[in-house]
């Protein structure tokens, strides 16, 4: 529970461990600096909740957001967000990180790279995504065949196993879950 992972460490284990709709949003934010509203909030939350501390989750979105905004900026209302979700400004509430139930019902606006994109993408957008990941034709098919039966839960499923070459049955309900499920593999 008190495992503390560095943030130097989170290009790798996106790659690795991180469920599509998270690896999706750091992509987005390494490549654009800049993620909307909801996808901070969901992506904020999953690093809180695999136990990135509150000053590097800090120092790691003013790296980024700060590459396209005004430090002062960041300073008085992303930092604030922040804080927030952590727990540490306003209503001091401790945020928990979002359910793929959540997740999957999310709102997603154009350019916007929230919600679960087993959802969310077309056919040819999620085969294209799923191809930048590293999946072979065959896998593609299975993967993007489930969710076009929006069985979204099953085609991350898939996606975990074989990006984890393994057949072991996993249930995906949560993308915290999904992380440490992938560590525990991976030893
Ligand atoms: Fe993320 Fe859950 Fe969708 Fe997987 S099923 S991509 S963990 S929201």
């Amino acid at each position: 529970k008190d495992v503390k992972v560095p943030i130097e460490s989170i290009d790798q284990l996106s790659k690795k461990s991180f469920p599509l709709c998270m690896r999706l949003c750091h992509e987005h934010l390494r490549t654009n600096h800049h993620l909307k509203y909801d996808g901070r909030m969901q992506y904020g939350l999953f690093l809180k909740g695999i136990g990135v501390t509150l000053e590097d989750a800090i120092r790691f979105w003013r790296e980024e957001l700060t590459k396209k905004m005004d430090p002062e900026k960041f300073a008085k209302s992303y930092q604030y967000n922040i804080e927030h979700n952590y727990g540490k400004k306003g209503s001091l509430k401790d945020y928990a990180p979002y359910s793929c139930a959540k997740v999957i019902q999310e709102n997603v606006v154009q350019g916007s790279v929230n919600g679960c994109p087993f959802k969310y993408y077309d056919q040819s957008t999620l085969k294209q995504k799923l191809a930048a990941a590293g999946l072979g034709t065959a896998h593609i098919q299975d993967v993007a065949g489930l969710a076009a039966k929006h069985h979204y839960q099953l085609a991350c499923a898939k996606y975990f196993q074989v990006t984890h070459d393994t057949n072991v049955e996993v249930a995906i309900n949560h993308p915290n879950h999904y992380y440490l499920q992938s560590q525990e593999l991976m030893g």
